[in-house]
């Protein structure tokens, strides 16, 4: 899989940055982090208006005429940050985590999928 034609990354903020920065934006507040449960569910929340987005854009299920146009990417943006406030909350290094995943789909499925040009 490629990014998409055009793609540019604007760069700069590595998962561990993220981290830092919804840390520091969350230790202002007396509440801090909401408790997993509730993290739960609130992941569960984004990753449905992110279905939603996706099933109006290439699925059978339109949007009413009067809804606005969502933005998927703000919808994956949402979903990322409630991922982040779940690893802060229990001193997760996300970052270290995405690399040990990679590492294992890199070895691991590593010949699972069709080459480019060994067709
Ligand atoms: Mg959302």
């Amino acid at each position: 899989m490629a990014l998409a034609e055009g793609m540019t990354h604007s760069g700069g903020m590595s998962l561990a940055e993220a981290q830092r920065r919804v840390d520091a934006w969350v230790s202002r507040y007396e509440e801090g982090y909401f408790h997993p449960l509730t993290n739960l569910a609130r992941l569960t929340e984004e990753v449905g208006e992110l279905a939603r987005e996706v099933n109006h854009r290439f699925g059978e299920k339109t949007k009413k005429h009067d809804e606005p146009e969502g933005d998927l990417a703000m919808e994956m943006a949402d979903i990322l940050f409630v991922l982040v406030c779940m690893a802060n909350r229990e001193g997760i290094d996300l970052q270290a985590a995405f690399e040990r995943m990679l590492a294992k789909v890199e070895t691991r499925d590593g010949d699972r999928w069709t080459r480019r040009g060994e067709r």
